[in-house]
Order: C-alpha cells, then structure tokens, then sequence
C-alpha cells in the first residue's frame, strides 16, 4: 500500500456470532477509512483456542460482506502467527523487561488495586521481584505467566473522538501479562505486533479499549513500530443501561437478520451515529461521503 494512506482494520474475535457491538465499531472503522480514500484490513482475533473456532471465522467474514462491508488483501488469522509473536517478545525479553508471574488468579487479585479507569486490577509487581534463584524454584512446581515491566511514566495520547487520555503506566496500570501460562500470547502483545506489521495507521474500536491505549503506545515504542491514531467509539447499551454483549442472543446478527435487512440495519446503526438524520434504509457505500468524526456522539447510546 502507499506510504500516508490511512488503513484501517476489522479486528473481530471469532467466539461466536457478530453481534450489535461489533457491527456498530466494524461500519464505523470501515466509514473512517473509506471515507479518507483509505485501506481496510482483516484480522481474526482468533489467539484463544478455548474460544475461537474456524466456522465463528468463516461467518465473521460472511456477515460482515452481508452488511456491505468489504476489506483488501488477504485476512490474517492470528492463531498462525505464532513466530511472529515470539519474536517480539524476545526482543522485549532482550531488553530486560520481561518476568515469569507465578500467581494464581486469586493472589494476583489479591495483589492488586483497580485500574484507575476501567477497574480492571492494578498488579503489584510481586514477582518482578523474585531472584532468579527463587524463579527456577518456583518453576519446579508451577507454569508461570510472562508479565512487562512497565516504567513509572505518564503516556498521553489525543484520541479521534474522546480527546486527551492520559495514564501512568506504573501506577495506573502496571506490569501486565503478556504471555500467559498455557503459552498463549496476550492480546496486547498481539495488537501491537498485528497493527504494525498489517500496516494499520487508524484503529477504531469501542472506548472500551480506550484505556489499553497507553500500553500500545509503550509496547510500539519497545517495538521500534510507529504509532497509529486512535479513535475509541461510545458503546451501544441495551435499553436497561447495560453494555450488549454476546449473551443478548437477541442483539446476534443471525437474530437481527430476521428484522432488517442489511441496508435497514446499517441506517438504523448510522441513524445512531448521527450520520443521517432518520433511520432510513441505506447502504455502507452511500454512507461513505456522510461520514464525519465531527458528527459522532462521544457517550454511549442506547439501542432501541
Ligand atoms: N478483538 C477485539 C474485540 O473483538 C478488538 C481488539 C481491537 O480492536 O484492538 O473486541
């Protein structure tokens, strides 16, 4: 692809259906991009075998083409990168940054404070700070997780549409996995390998990865990888204020397929992101020259 073009991505995790939420961050990624003449790549997040399963790919991809949603070159399926990703992190473990964690879930929450803002657990560092002699014991007895030590240092990014977010990565979100013990990369080591190597300038995806921003951008630099920007969109709530998630069967795409059709739904989602000013019928491609980050609404929204 040529150099300053905006590409984008469609990041979905095969482990199941698409539903209203991945639809909703999938159109809107796809709008930013095609509407800047840009790119548009394809990742399955398919990393966790215990969730993720060849058909969930397979549909991912047809559903998103039912919409009218289209991406270049050929999808990348993380689940067959695994060189990729081992040599990341043994250039980070090169670097001295890298540490086997031998907590059971239950100390590590033990450890921890909440995330100062999505409360996810704040480690401790605990393990960071066992001798090598103690490591090679523990090791006996029990398959560490890998963690990052990260540095006490403020990271602050100016996104698309949520504006300045700022973290201290020491204290607000500390050293995190990313290896666990089954061997499984973490996905935000992953991410950033992924993004970089698919040449992806423009991430777009729900605020609620708006706080794994200032990891990225970290682990980028770790990388010698460039950053890309940044646009975190509000999430879709059910009408009782709670987040959809896969669980509201009724929010799956194959249960929105009996309501609507493909143009019905992609107004409707468009009608939410304030693009038009009624929920008419309307396909992704005639949405292209409506959209704007000017437009969009910043707080979470419900669905009615
Ligand atoms: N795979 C993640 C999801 O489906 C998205 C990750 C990302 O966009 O960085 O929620």
């Amino acid at each position: 692809m040529e150099t300053g073009k905006t590409v984008g991505r469609f990041a979905p995790s095969p482990s199941g259906r698409m539903h209203l939420g991945n639809l909703w961050s999938c159109l809107l990624a796809w709008l930013s991009a095609r509407s800047a003449g840009g790119g548009m790549v394809l990742r399955l997040e398919d990393l966790d075998p215990d969730r993720c399963r060849r058909e969930y790919c397979d549909q991912v991809m047809r559903d998103l083409e039912w919409l009218g949603l289209d991406w270049d070159n050929t999808p990348v399926y993380q689940s067959q990168r695994m060189e990729i990703y081992e040599e990341a992190f043994q250039n980070l473990e090169r670097q001295g940054l890298i540490y086997p964690c031998f907590c059971t879930r239950a100390e590590r929450l033990a450890a921890s404070a909440p995330h100062r803002s999505d409360g996810t657990a704040v480690y401790d560092g605990r393990c960071g700070r066992l001798t090598a002699a103690e490591g090679r014991e523990l090791m006996k007895n029990r398959r560490p997780g890998w963690r990052v030590r990260v540095p006490e240092e403020e990271r602050s990014f100016c996104d698309l549409l949520q504006g300045r977010y700022q973290e201290n990565l020491a204290r607000d979100c500390g050293d995190f996995i990313l290896r666990r013990s089954d061997g499984v990369y973490a996905y935000q080591l992953a991410v950033v390998v992924d993004d970089a190597t698919m040449g992806v300038t423009q991430v777009v995806r729900g605020r609620d990865l708006l706080s794994s921003v200032p990891r990225q951008l970290w682990l980028q630099d770790r990388l010698d990888q460039p950053h890309p920007e940044y646009g975190h969109l509000p999430l879709l709530l059910a009408p009782d204020g709670r987040r959809l998630a896969k669980r509201d069967r009724d929010q799956e795409l194959g249960q929105l397929q009996k309501i609507y059709t493909a143009p019905e739904l992609a107004g409707r989602l468009a009608f939410s992101a304030r693009l038009i000013d009624r929920p008419q019928a309307i396909t992704p491609q005639e949405l292209i020259p409506l959209f704007s980050w000017e437009k969009l609404p910043k707080d979470d929204l419900v669905w009615m």
